[in-house]
């Protein structure tokens, strides 16, 4: 079939339910029938909560608690047979869909024995941190993307009940690198593959064309991702953004809209703030600041692979899809001054001084070399003089991060400090309004919440704030930056979190 297509990306929460995943099917037949000349090609997440499970399970299977994964797998399984049978209506599709899920649920079973024989594997000497890692390696990536190829399952089915002429797509279609080996996680993390784009670009072809071709509809698995020598990668937490763009990239997409749960891209996390605001359009750029600093809406490297094509990325309302959304996309020539305040937390901020008071700038690459080094790349570079250099880190690294600095660099002081969040004030005409930064400082002042240390770029800046009062700096500098008035009418997401407290006590 010729003609342009589009990427439709349904999130966890769009498909969380039987509910849900029928009133996906729906858009999708919409996109169908009006989808202004462009086909579509759906990539959906696992239901919201399964990856967790997964996670659990494989944590369950790795330390051999036999008892706890069974329990897990077994509430797996009802929640996605629950799901069926409220997504789909008619009896044969449904027997289908039944019987479809039965392979992928005793394939998951057979990834965990593998596991938990894997346990058994080794003697005693060679059972050590390095085995468990692996193993731990092994069973985060394996097991945590079944989530998506059940989804793939249901969704399919649900369109294909509303008569929609659809099928899933049952094999990876991204292909990634391996998993370096010196980044292995904890248990319950995964960790993200680098994708290779023109071997994914192949894969798409082989997988996804003939199906366009034959005027079906193909429901891919976000997320997941197939190394060349054929071991199960994923895109880390939250990927399934990030491989809808990587797909639509690969199927030279007229654009990608990621359907989520709130009705775009907000002025800030509907969650912390009541009166948040919609953002009809963004720069690639500044979607991107925005996630990096904690806008959970879009995966951080969701727009990698569409920026430097000039292809859009919509974002828009599952639960109300009469609304137009956000579009990103590129430079405007409209310049806001703050359009978006959002809140990373978990930071640490260290700082590197030399005791001679001189040479920070010329040693600056072995900083950032070792922080690397100790898996901990910068989250920003916040101040600099001819002696020191301070830069933020996630939490957890800092140790690390520090013992390393202070090992490798003898002479040099090394000190750090936790608990801080970045308050990230974002707007591509911000730096340039000279009242902007003074408002965002002068809002916190107000509020008696100091500023640890501070960072400017041309499209806004961040504050370094305590993480115990980083709600409350969100807040202020929503109220003075962006939305001075609280209006009458509440944000839905405020309405369904009452309406569900309210459920809860009748
Ligand atoms: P999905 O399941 O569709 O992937 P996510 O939970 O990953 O959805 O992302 C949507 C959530 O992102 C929203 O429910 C909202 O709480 C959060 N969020 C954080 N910052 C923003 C923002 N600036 N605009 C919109 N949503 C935001
Ligand atoms: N299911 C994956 C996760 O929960 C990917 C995603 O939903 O974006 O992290
Ligand atoms: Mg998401």
């Amino acid at each position: 079939m010729e003609g342009s297509r589009q990427v439709l990306k349904f999130g966890g929460t769009s498909v969380g339910s039987g509910e849900g995943i029928r009133r996906v099917a729906s858009i999708i037949r919409h996109h169908l029938r009006d989808g202004e000349g462009m086909f579509p090609v759906i990539v959906v997440s696992a239901m919201s909560g399964v990856t967790d499970q997964l996670l659990r399970i494989a944590r369950f299977a790795c330390t051999g608690d036999h008892e706890s994964w069974q329990q897990e797998l077994e509430a797996l399984k009802r929640k996605h047979v629950e799901a069926a049978d409220k997504a789909v209506y008619r009896s044969e599709v449904r027997r289908t869909l039944q019987h479809d899920l039965q392979v992928p649920f005793s394939m998951l079973e057979q990834d965990i024995s593998a596991v938990e024989s894997g346990l058994s594997g080794p003697t005693e000497e060679q059972a050590d941190d390095g085995h468990a890692s692996a193993l731990a390696l092994y069973a985060a990536s394996t097991m945590s993307a079944w989530g998506e190829r059940f989804s793939v399952l249901l969704v399919a089915a649900a369109a294909r009940d509303l008569g929609v002429q659809t099928a899933p797509v049952r094999e990876e279609v991204i292909v990634t690198a391996d998993l370096q080996a010196d980044r292995l996680p904890a248990f319950g993390t995964v960790i993200g593959a680098d994708p290779l784009p023109q071997e994914t670009r192949v894969n798409a072809g082989r997988l996804i064309h003939p199906l366009i071709e034959r005027g079906i509809v193909p429901v891919v698995p976000g997320f997941i991702g197939r190394t060349t020598d054929g071991c199960v990668t994923t895109l880390g937490r939250n990927g399934s953004d990030y491989s809808a763009t990587l797909i639509g990239a690969a199927l030279d997409c007229a654009e990608v809209t990621v359907y989520t749960d709130v009705d775009g891209v907000l002025s800030a996390d509907p969650l912390i703030v009541a009166n948040t605001r919609l953002i009809p359009r963004l720069t690639y750029a500044e979607a991107a600041r925005l996630s990096w600093f904690g806008a959970k809406v879009l995966h951080p490297r969701t727009l990698i692979p569409v920026a430097h094509r000039n292809i859009p990325v919509r974002v828009r309302n599952t639960f109300r899809p009469h609304m137009r959304g956000t579009v990103v996309g590129p430079a405007l020539t409209t310049r806001s001054a703050a359009a978006a305040i959002t809140v990373r937390g978990q930071l640490a901020l260290i700082t590197v001084e030399n005791s001679d008071l001189f040479g920070a700038p010329e040693n600056a690459g072995q900083v950032f070399e070792l922080a690397a080094r100790a898996g901990a790349a910068p989250v920003a570079i916040c101040s600099s003089s001819g002696h020191h250099l301070t830069f933020v880190v996630e939490e957890q690294a800092a140790d690390s991060v520090a013992a390393l600095l202070q090992h490798d660099m003898g002479s040099w002081r090394v000190s750090y400090r936790r608990g801080l969040a970045a308050c990230a004030c974002i707007g591509s005409g911000f730096t340039a309004d000279p009242m902007s930064p003074a408002r965002a400082i002068t809002a916190l002042a107000r509020e008696r919440i100091p500023v640890i240390t501070q960072g400017a770029s041309e499209i806004g800046i961040i504050l370094m704030v305590e993480e115990s009062e980083s709600e409350r700096a969100l807040r202020c500098l929503h109220r003075d930056l962006i939305a001075p008035v609280i209006p009458l009418v509440r944000h839905e997401v405020y309405e369904r979190a009452r309406e569900a407290r309210q459920g809860a006590t009748l």
